[in-house]
């Protein structure tokens, strides 16, 4: 295979999350593998396909995913291989803010000539703290970076000083920081950028979901969301969303759908850009054969649904409703009763609707340890009244941050949130704690992060046994799950005993004696995270929560991937390969190291 120009490197939330003693708990619930969080974001299609077709070879290496799969994959020997122009890393989440550091660090230690170019939602947000770290040569900021990503590479290419670049944040040749201006935002259409794939695949055992994108923007204002349309202007100068049509946007999904035969998710209400935007898609999309699942961001008119329904013979829906209380939901920028949105579940079961799932959230303004339990009295209520096993409830906390640049985030005294840190150094950090109570970067006015956590596991419980009562899950899968949420509740209370040692050599000593249980735990929980949500019977739902990255591939199949899928980490006979050496990184006790 020829040189690539580019390697675009998504990186696993910690580095090395193999190494690391991190119990993660409910985290491994509710994401398949929160350690490697290794979803592609859906923004490096469209990049890489706009390079592809200006000439340039760009190459996709997901080391999140092959270190998940193979505890014996070697990252840096893959890195040293490899000799691009550039290198870039996307920091899209937050979450990911110790990995693509620690990352990048090892792509400079091992090319110190190539540069590295980082990316992503949270690039842009941290961009005058992340120039500051030596690895980090280029900041490409903004949603829509195809265009001064191509100018960049061709700057490199030629040895231009890159002054001209749009939306980049470098270091001069004095080593002063320079912000190149900003253009605005693609909004038409027509733009080369909203043309390109918005569409991936995820895979996890064995269950492929293709997600694709209706736009880069939003036009509402969920509190704690940093897609909002708050936080597209406020990171990105967004004014306005840039909305693909819907054309293009089924046709995407139906090229992805090629290369395998599972579901088909599109997050965000297909009705937000109107409704000529909804009917085309559904046009676009008709008889589609597969499982297709669509949000619902409010009631929804019952003629709608139908048509919906008419449209789309394998139709699924989804609806984050947050909480079952109405001023809850309010606080959190939802703003309907109770009434109407059972109106619209009860009528999109009516019409053949094959699934409909509705999550609850831990976390949220208002929201206290009694009322995450009437959640659980509500979704009992809701069973009770439907008996239908196509609807799933399910309850998750907000993790494992609250977004930078959402409203929460800017704003959090106003909203009832504090903020437990901020900076980028202090997130970076924090992923490394030893539990993922001090992961959280928030707590709430009504709950403080020992209620979130309690809420959280009282929750996961109850949820639980709900569902066994109900059918939708086994009442032997009910007390594994419970069995499981004890035996993690006991390990944190046994990991912060050993904290408060004041011999920092003996606190890690033990911390690592106790990795083997904190990995077994982590992985028992990722590995049964559809016990507490999917029934088996639900298609959708085990497709939703194992959408968690894989191999990405364009709409015509152009980029590689550095390696084949390998083999995972447990086998279907639950045998696992052998894990390195325990390592417990010290960099959680240190003071800020820039
Ligand atoms: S959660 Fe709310 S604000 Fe965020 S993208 Fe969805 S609709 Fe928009």
């Amino acid at each position: 295979m020829p040189e690539p120009d580019l390697v675009l490197i998504h990186v696993p939330s910690v580095y090395d999350f193999r190494q690391e003693a991190i119990l993660y708990g409910p985290i491994a619930d509710f994401a398949p593998a929160p350690f490697a969080f290794e979803i592609f974001p859906l923004s490096y299609a469209p990049v890489a396909e706009y390079l592809e077709r200006a000439g340039y070879s760009v190459c996709m290496l997901n080391l999140a995913q092959h270190m998940l799969d193979d505890a014996q994959f070697d990252a840096e020997k893959a890195i040293a291989g490899l000799n691009p122009i550039a290198f870039g890393i996307d920091f899209h989440w937050l979450s990911h803010a110790q990995g693509s550091l620690a990352v990048a660090q090892i792509v400079k230690a091992l090319h110190p000539e190539t540069p590295v170019i980082l990316e992503g939602f949270a690039a842009s947000y941290y961009h005058r703290e992340l120039i500051r770290y030596p690895q980090v040569n280029y900041i490409l900021r903004g949603d829509s970076i195809e265009e001064p990503l191509l100018q960049l590479i061709e700057c490199l290419l030629l040895k231009r000083l890159p002054e001209q670049v749009p939306a980049l944040t470098w270091r001069t040749q004095s080593g002063e920081v320079a912000e190149n201006h900003s253009e605005a935002p693609p909004t038409s259409a027509d733009d080369r950028a909203l043309r390109g794939n918005h569409s991936s695949l995820s895979y996890q055992k064995g269950y492929p979901a293709a997600v694709g994108l209706i736009a880069r923007g939003c036009i509402r204002n969920c509190l704690t969301c940093g897609g909002s349309a708050y936080a597209y202007q406020y990171v990105h100068g967004r004014q306005s969303p840039g909305y693909r049509t819907p054309e293009s946007l089924a046709r995407d999904l139906r090229d992805v759908r090629c290369y395998d035969n599972g579901s088909v998710y599109v997050p965000c209400d297909i009705t937000q850009p109107g409704m000529d935007y909804a009917y085309r898609f559904l046009q676009a999309m008709r008889d589609f054969p597969k499982l297709i699942c669509l949000d619902l961001l409010q009631p929804t008119p019952r003629k709608f649904l139908q048509d919906m329904a008419d449209a789309l013979p394998h139709l699924a829906l989804q609806i984050s409703i947050g909480s079952h209380d109405p001023e809850i939901r309010q606080a959190l920028g939802k703003n309907y009763s109770n009434r109407a949105i059972e109106q619209t579940i009860e009528d999109a079961l009516s019409l053949g609707c094959k699934c409909l799932n509705l999550r609850f959230t831990v976390g949220l303004p208002r929201q206290d340890y009694d009322s995450v339990m009437a959640t659980i009295a509500y979704c009992d209520d809701l069973l009770t009244r439907f008996q239908d096993e196509r609807l799933q409830p399910s309850i998750a906390p907000l993790l494992p941050f609250l977004d930078p640049g959402s409203i929460a985030f800017e704003e959090p005294e106003q909203n009832g949130y504090r903020l437990r840190f901020r900076s980028l150094e202090d997130h970076r950090r924090a992923l490394l704690a030893p539990t993922w109570k001090q992961v959280l970067n928030y707590e709430t006015e009504w709950m403080t992060v020992n209620d979130i956590v309690r809420a959280t596991y009282d929750a996961t419980v109850a949820m639980a046994r709900l569902r066994a009562k109900h059918g939708l899950i086994s009442e032997e899968d009910a007390k594994e799950l419970e069995a499981l949420v004890n035996q993690t509740r006991r390990l944190m209370a046994e990991i912060e005993r050993v904290l408060t040692l004041d011999d920092t050599e003996q606190l890690q000593d033990t911390l690592r004696a106790l990795k083997p249980e904190i990995d077994a735990v982590n992985l028992a929980g990722s590995w049964k995270s559809d016990l507490s949500f999917a029934s088996k019977k639900c298609e959708w739902q085990e497709a939703v929560n194992s959408m968690s990255g894989g191999h990405l591939r364009g709409a015509q199949g152009l980029w590689r991937s550095i390696r084949g899928r390998l083999t995972r980490r447990q086998d279907t006979t639950g045998n696992t390969t052998k894990a390195p050496p325990a390592h417990v990184s010290c960099d959680w006790f240190r003071p800020p190291s820039i």
